[in-house]
Order: C-alpha cells, then sequence, then structure tokens
C-alpha cells in the first residue's frame, strides 16, 4: 500500500453522515480502541450524524467471555452511547450467506481447498488454485470461499487523514478469503455487508485497518454496494513502539475514572489539551471536545502512549 499526504475537507455538506465503532470482543477496550471510538464519534458529531456500535463477534476462537459486554459498559462510562439498537455479527449469518451466494452465483467468488501450505511459494497470495483437491483436515471440515480478483485489479481512494492511497489488490493481497475453511465467516465479508446493511457514511477506525480497505472497496463494487468515505486513525504505541492490540492485557482503561482516558485520546488526536482543562464530568468532557474538535489536527503519525502520559498538558486537571 502507498499513499501520500493528502487533506480531505471534513467540513463537507449536508448528505447524511452515520459513522460506527465495531469492536471485536477480543479482550477489554484499551487505549487505542477508545481512540477509535472518540474519534469516529466526534466525527459523527461534528457532522450532525449518528454512531452506531457494532459488535463483531464471528470469531468464537478468539472472543474473550464477557468482553463485548465489558466492552459496551465501558464505552457507556466514557459516555459514547450507540444513537441505535447495538448490532452483534453472531446474530446476522443469513445476510452474509445471502451475499456471498450472490457472488458464488455470478462466479465472482470460488470455493478453494488451498491451504496456507499450498500458496506459502507465493507468499500467501493466491492468484490460481493449486491444491489437487479437498484437504482432510478435522481443523478445517468445508472448502474456503474466495473473492476473484482481476488481475490488475487496483484500488485508490482518498484517505479523510492519510490522503491518497493506493493497492494493487491482485499482486499484493490476491484472491482473499470471504468465509474461511474452518466455516466461520471472513471479517471482509462481514464489514462490508454489515457497513452497507447499516447505511453507514463513513469509517473511522485505527490505521492498521489501512490495508484491509482496498479489499473492501472491491468487495463494495462486487456486490454492487456503495464505497463509504473512510478516515484511517492514528495509532497508538506502547512504550516498545509496538501497536497496542485489544488482546494485550497491558493497557486496560479504568471505566471508574474515565476522564484521563479520554484527555489521552483527545491529544492522541492531536486535538489542544486546554479545551478540556476544566471540565469535571464526562458530560462536560465530550460538550467542550464537540465544541472545540479539530479534524485537520488529527495527526498521520502514530504516537506514543508514554510520551502521552508524560504530557503535563494531557494530565492536567
Ligand atoms: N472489528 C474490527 C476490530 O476490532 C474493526 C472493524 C472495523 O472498524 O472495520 O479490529
Amino acid at each position: 500500500m502507498s499513499g501520500h499526504k493528502h487533506s480531505i475537507d471534513f467540513e463537507r455538506g449536508a448528505a447524511a453522515y452515520r459513522g460506527r465503532f465495531a469492536p471485536s470482543p477480543t479482550g477489554d477496550l484499551h487505549a487505542g480502541s477508545l481512540l477509535a471510538a472518540f474519534g469516529s464519534w466526534l466525527l459523527a458529531r461534528r457532522h450532525g450524524g449518528q454512531w452506531l456500535v457494532r459488535i463483531e463477534d464471528l470469531d468464537p476462537p478468539r472472543e474473550v467471555p464477557g468482553a463485548a459486554q465489558r466492552q459496551l459498559d465501558a464505552l457507556s462510562a466514557f459516555g459514547l452511547l450507540s444513537d441505535g439498537p447495538v448490532v452483534r455479527q453472531s446474530q446476522r449469518h443469513a445476510l452474509y450467506a445471502a451475499s456471498l451466494q450472490r457472488l458464488l452465483d455470478a462466479d465472482q467468488a470460488f470455493v478453494c481447498h488451498c491451504s496456507r501450505s499450498d500458496l506459502a511459494a507465493s507468499g500467501g497470495v493466491h492468484r490460481r488454485c493449486v491444491a489437487h483437491g479437498p484437504r482432510v483436515d478435522h481443523a478445517a471440515p468445508q472448502a474456503a470461499v474466495r473473492l476473484r480478483v482481476a488481475d490488475g485489479a487496483t484500488v485508490e481512494f482518498d484517505d479523510g487523514v492519510l490522503g491518497r492511497q493506493r493497492q494493487d489488490v491482485a499482486r499484493e493481497v490476491g484472491d482473499f478469503v470471504l468465509r474461511r475453511a474452518d466455516g466461520h465467516w471472513a471479517y471482509q465479508l462481514a464489514v462490508v455487508v454489515d457497513d452497507a446493511d447499516q447505511g453507514i457514511s463513513d469509517i473511522v477506525r485505527g490505521a492498521d485497518l489501512l490495508d484491509s480497505t482496498p479489499r473492501q472497496i472491491l468487495l463494495q463494487r462486487a456486490l454492487g454496494l456503495p464505497t463509504p468515505a473512510y478516515a484511517h486513525l492514528p495509532l497508538l504505541l506502547d512504550a516498545h513502539g509496538r501497536k497496542l492490540s485489544k488482546s494485550e492485557a497491558a493497557h486496560p482503561l479504568d471505566p471508574a475514572d474515565p476522564l484521563p482516558a479520554l484527555r489521552a485520546a483527545w491529544a492522541a488526536l492531536g486535538q489542544a489539551p486546554q479545551a478540556l482543562v476544566a471540565v469535571e464530568t464526562v458530560t462536560q468532557l465530550l460538550s467542550a471536545a464537540c465544541d472545540s474538535f479539530s479534524p485537520a489536527q488529527i495527526p498521520q503519525a502514530a504516537s506514543s502512549l508514554a510520551a502521552m502520559h508524560n504530557d503535563p498538558g494531557t494530565n492536567a486537571v
């Protein structure tokens, strides 16, 4: 994926804005996911739009029991409440099945028996099936289904934070999985179907998902769905410069003491700490944040959680 600096007009017109936050319940809400939640919420509020929460619980092997509810409870403690019913992907299998069937019927998707090791020689990129037939694998009782990606299929889009992006999906990713060999839906299919079904106009999320966006745009085109606007927020790095991950319990948030974490997320979004200095409650903080939020200040580069907490400005009361 390649890109260069480009600034998008965040103050665009009256079209209905609908944003979302879509956590996977693989752990408790951490500083990085709060940043995505708060950033997407702020942009939705800035546009007078709606903000929806969707639980992406399609991967039982990676799910942590109780995490979804704890994430929702934490979001409430941070004052970030879904403007509509919370959708759970685990209850929407029929939607994904119908979309997959459409793609299969149109020969835009195909059944694939290739294993990881079959594709090792091509770096995991699938361009044609190399498996000789169905595998005998109890962990993968079904065949996978992949999207057929045409040679040279290249996607370009303008990211609201990161500017113009371009990916040669055929060469860099290949035919990608829509339903896994273990029978579970792939994230790429479910996210595209749900964003369209929920009428999401603007997808604001962490930059760790930037690389998935061209796949999602190709899939939208294959399904005849509109492509939303995208903005990818800077990642938070831990003290060792590694991305914070939801499954890492290293930086749990304390929902009982929400102001410091919201101030830290605000700073990571490039916003002036002084705007939130005088606030004493979550309600006051969110209202002050809405008043002074400046989308153009969102940085492109990742920031370090440690550096943020050491910044006296972000911790001032
Ligand atoms: N469920 C994905 C995650 O938690 C995010 C999906 C998205 O925002 O598109 O990483």
